[in-house]
């Protein structure tokens, strides 16, 4: 589990290690180096990754959204297949705005319980659920619950998929109060962290009222807010 997110995580530092290095005090006549980067992005030095999992939900998923756009807030919507197609405009509005939908199975399954052909349905009738909204083929999967062996991480890899977990877990779906929440995501949260809230399976009010001390803090510390392609 772990070992996904730092590969994930590690994908991610190596491409904002590109940012361009700040300029010598003193001009030298150094050489090209050999390795120059392609291309110089300018990519922030400290951002995090948010993710909500478990949505759409037609009541939080939305004043979710409201409060990403006001803090112009990019994340990563994990999304339930059989939820998609039930909300399938709620999806469409998420990518429309910005943000990364992906790949959370079809019904919340626990991967390491099914068939190999139970598993390629769960993914595969969550990426066209998806695609019909978003036009963009979902790469990334978040095993639901975290729960992952090497069967779950073969069959992953035959279908072209990058498994997702979290460094930071807000345990938001436990309802632990909005203080508790923030506090968990803030103490958690360094550079790269990849951060896990829920829209769905649920009432998430506590995670929307949480949303705001989280996003205005993490922006006052410098973070930046990047989304998941895989
Ligand atoms: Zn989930």
């Amino acid at each position: 589990m772990m070992a996904a997110a730092s590969t994930l995580i590690g994908t991610v530092v190596v491409a904002a290690a590109r940012t361009p290095a700040p300029p010598p005090a003193s001009p030298a006549p150094a050489p090209a180096p050999a390795a120059a980067a392609p291309a110089q992005v300018a990519l922030p030095a400290r951002y995090v990754v948010l993710t909500f999992d478990d949505g759409p939900d037609p009541v939080h998923t939305p004043q979710i959204l409201d409060v990403l756009a006001r803090y112009d807030a990019r994340a990563t919507f994990f999304q339930v297949g059989q939820k998609v197609v039930q909300h399938p405009a709620l999806t469409k509005r998420i990518h429309d705005a910005g943000h990364s939908v992906q790949n959370h199975t079809w019904t919340h399954a626990d991967l390491r319980k099914l068939s190999a052909r139970a598993f390629d349905q769960q993914l595969r009738s969550t990426d066209r659920s998806i695609t019909a909204q978003t036009g963009v083929l979902p790469r990334c999967v978040r095993p639901p619950y975290g729960a992952m062996n090497s069967a779950v991480t073969q069959r992953a890899r035959a279908l072209r998929k990058q498994l997702v977990v979290w460094d930071v877990d807000s345990r938001d779906w436990t309802k632990p109060g909005t203080a508790a929440i923030v506090q968990r995501v803030l103490a958690g949260v360094h550079n790269g962290s990849v951060i896990l809230l829920h829209d769905g399976g649920g009432n998430r009010s506590q995670t929307v009222a949480a949303l705001p001390a989280i996003l205005k803090t993490l922006k006052a510390r410098g973070y930046g807010f990047r989304t998941l392609t895989c």
